[in-house]
């Protein structure tokens, strides 16, 4: 385990919505991903992808993402909130514990800028940052075609 994270970190969501509105960006979704949201909805995988996601060309492979509002808030930010917190993709669920923000200590500095859950509330274990990026690095990513 990285030394810098062995003690844990801290972290609680303020709900501020800063990461999920106003910016274009990526919400990758897995397999897994796409089955819960679209059960949740009540629709076929190919349905779902249809109405609310995007190919992402990323040259030696596609990906499949949500969409954006016109303002860039995510399809599913609504009313002030995430619509789908419950069956929310992998990538929201395990932010901040993401691979890159992990690298160094820096990183997650850099990151706090951005986030204001970071370094306050709830402390987590090493073991448990380790779990998070354990799970991301065990997803199946969907690709857009296979859907
Ligand atoms: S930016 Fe941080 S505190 Fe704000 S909603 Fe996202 S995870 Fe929560
Ligand atoms: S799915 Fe929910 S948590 Fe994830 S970016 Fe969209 S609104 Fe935010």
């Amino acid at each position: 385990m990285p030394k810098w994270f062995e003690d844990g970190l801290n972290f609680t969501c303020t709900r501020c919505s800063n990461c999920c509105r106003h910016e274009s960006g990526y919400v990758f979704l897995s397999k897994r991903d796409i089955e819960r949201l679209a059960d949740a909805f009540r629709l076929e995988a190919g349905e779902f992808i249809e109405r609310y996601c995007k190919r992402v060309d990323l040259g030696i492979t596609t990906r499949t993402s949500l969409r954006e509002q016109e303002n860039f808030d995510c399809v599913f930010f609504r009313d002030g909130r995430c619509s789908v917190y419950p069956v929310r993709p992998l990538q929201c669920r395990s932010y901040p514990f993401w691979p890159a923000v992990l690298e160094n200590a820096d990183n997650w500095s850099k990151e706090a800028r951005h986030c204001p859950g970071i370094n306050v509330g709830a402390r987590h274990s090493g073991q448990t940052v380790l779990e998070w990026l354990d799970a991301r690095a065990n997803e199946q990513p969907a690709t857009y075609e296979l859907e």
